[in-house]
């Protein structure tokens, strides 16, 4: 019973180091030999990025936390990405496409002792497509003089030129500067009070024990009734305190008027839940511990992935359950619930209220995992260590590499991976359970998607 480990309050609830928010990504684009990497040491003021590139290897290291006047951020060396590219010009176009999928500001590198390439025309015209910020630096200006042929850059049409000398530093700072203004401003925070009380859908099968648990939850709870405006059936939630916090029962009006003694029970049930995961951001999914797992059951957990949502199983009616039944039920649950292992579980009895408290951490825990962020740096690091260790399959005599992770969003989170070809199902699932050992998400769905730069 690997799966659905029953949850305990640990009292450790803290998701394992959430960012503060996300950090804009810089992408640094241009040909080779125009200063990339001068540039990004000049920036992260380490001598760090330059690498001694071994053949047909890609740098291992293209992410790099910078901060510059308090405010941080991540720079993506994409010059890293692929040291000996043939059919130059193109190749870089499509390094630039991918930086401005990536990026929220774009630093656009040029030769100025060299002037406008075929490869600078053609990154510049992917860039004049992208609608990004771009700050269009004119490198190795080393004095005075070459700064009237910096001035030759204002033909690629991305606007003034920058002047700089990575090797010196000449400028840079100045450079710094227009890259922060580039950047979007910070976003506001998600925690703050202004977020209001979290929503929690309770849903099951009718008898499952829903009303009854929110009886029991509510208890002698002070209960406000919150009818969500700009409906005409509006639905009613509920505040509810527990565990110092409030929290909002979405659509529990739903639960209370019994829907079950109505023609059509089914179908409305289907469509109150589907409803009232619309509105939540955690589902508590209410199985009927002394029956069998039906169609039913089933059928509301695909809603709630499906949905998205952070999850908690709770097997209900604990109290009926016998040792027999219990050894019996506990290798059902696991086959039945393999497609979500990383739901967190509770057995509970809403009768005698048996458990009941545990409910409530394990749903600030799944909130917890929904929200987290894991910061670039981190998780760049994280996959050049497994690709290190653990390479995917090489595909037509091919072994795909994996250039750059992002987490875009959260809630639920979703990874994405720039990589230099296809990678198996099977090892996108090795990696999307590495992640979730290594960084949690007990309780919330976790995306992996890629995008391919062949
Ligand atoms: P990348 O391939 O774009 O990453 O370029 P590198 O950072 O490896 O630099 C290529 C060459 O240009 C190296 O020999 C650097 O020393 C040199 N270089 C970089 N920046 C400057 C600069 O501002 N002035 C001068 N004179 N040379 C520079
Ligand atoms: P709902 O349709 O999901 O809202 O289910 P109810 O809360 O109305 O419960 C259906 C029936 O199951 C009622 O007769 C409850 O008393 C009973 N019930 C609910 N929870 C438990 C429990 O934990 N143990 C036992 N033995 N019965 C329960």
């Amino acid at each position: 019973a690997d799966h659905l480990a029953e949850f305990e309050d640990d009292g450790d609830l803290s998701p394992e180091e959430p960012d503060s928010g996300p950090m804009p990504v810089v992408a640094v684009v241009g040909r080779p030999n125009v200063g990339k990497s001068t540039l990004v040491n000049r920036i992260i003021g380490r001598r760090e990025a330059v690498v001694e590139d071994v053949p047909g290897v890609t740098r291992d290291r293209v992410t790099y936390e910078g901060l510059w006047r308090g405010r941080r951020f991540t720079l993506v060396d994409t010059g890293g990405w692929d040291p000996e590219a043939s059919g130059m010009a193109l190749r870089i176009a499509e390094q630039a496409q991918v930086a401005v999928e990536l990026a929220d500001v774009i630093l656009f590198v040029v030769d100025a002792t060299v002037g406008v390439t075929d490869a600078d025309e053609a990154v510049a015209g992917v860039l004049r497509r992208a609608g990004k910020p771009i700050v269009l630096a004119a490198n190795k200006v080393d004095d005075q003089r070459m700064e009237l042929e910096a001035a030759s850059l204002w033909s690629l049409g991305l606007g003034e030129p920058r002047p700089v000398s990575a090797l010196h530093g000449r400028a840079s700072g100045d450079l710094l500067d227009l890259l922060l203004d580039a950047m979007p401003d910070a976003p506001p925070q998600r925690f703050g009070a202004e977020r209001g009380p979290r929503r929690v859908a309770l849903v099951g099968k009718p008898n499952v024990g829903k009303s009854s648990l929110l009886n029991k939850l509510v208890g002698e709870e002070r209960v406000l009734v919150d009818p969500v405006a700009g409906t005409t059936r509006d639905p009613v939630d509920e505040l509810v305190e527990l565990g110092g916090k409030t929290w909002r029962f979405v659509d529990t009006a739903g639960i209370r008027r019994r829907e079950r003694e109505l023609k059509g029970a089914d179908f409305y049930a289907g469509v109150r839940t589907k409803a009232a995961l619309d509105r939540s951001e955690v589902a508590v999914v209410l199985i009927d511990a002394s029956d069998v797992l039906t169609e039913q059951d089933l059928r509301i957990i695909s809603m709630v992935i499906e949905s998205g949502r952070a999850m908690v199983v709770a097997f209900n009616k604990w109290d009926l359950v016998d040792e027999d039944r219990r050894y019996y039920l506990e290798k059902e649950i696991d086959r039945q619930l393999v497609r979500v292992p990383w739901a967190l579980r509770v057995n509970i009895s809403a009768k005698t209220g048996r458990h009941v408290d545990r409910l409530v951490p394990a749903i600030e825990r799944a909130l917890d995992s929904w929200s987290t962020r894991v910061p670039t740096g981190r998780l760049n690091a994280f996959f050049s260590d497994i690709l290190a260790a653990t390479p995917p399959p090489v595909r037509s005599g091919k072994q795909p590499k994996i250039l750059f992770a992002t987490q875009p969003t959260t809630e639920p989170p979703k990874f994405v991976l720039f990589t230099s070809g296809f990678l198996e199902d099977t090892y996108r699932r090795f990696l999307e359970r590495r992640l979730r050992e290594e960084f949690g998400f007990a309780g919330s769905p976790v995306e992996v998607t890629m995008k391919i730069r062949e």
